[in-house]
């Protein structure tokens, strides 16, 4: 289990990337661009609230602040967010949590 809870959580901690091909190129995130450092724009998941759902954590998309549902929630908004948007970068906005997770990459950015 990993501590930080985030979405590559569980067995992703041990992507093999680095250690079964060391000397393959790992190129940048190409996404970062995408990043504008938003306030969140609600203190909830909007769409959560408005049906009367719970969630289990809040992600925070950082090109428009969008605040949805994490992927271990019921409704996952904020992948779903992401699905309609194409806006690659989340954060989470759990205290003490300070990772931003690529959905095109698939990794910690
Ligand atoms: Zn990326
Ligand atoms: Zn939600
Ligand atoms: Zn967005």
């Amino acid at each position: 289990m990993s501590a930080n809870g985030g979405p590559g959580s569980g067995t992703r901690d041990h992507v093999d990337v680095w250690g079964a091909e060391p000397r393959r190129n790992v190129n940048p995130c190409a996404h970062r661009g995408a990043i504008r450092s938003p306030s969140p724009r609600s203190s909830g998941c909007t769409q959560c609230v408005a049906t009367g759902d719970s969630w289990a954590q809040l992600w925070m998309c950082l090109t428009c602040g969008q605040v949805g549902c994490s992927d271990d929630s019921k409704n996952r908004h904020a992948m779903k967010h992401y699905e309609e948007t194409d806006h690659p970068v989340i954060t989470s906005q759990e205290p003490g949590q300070t990772w931003r997770w690529c959905y095109v990459d698939e990794r910690y950015v």
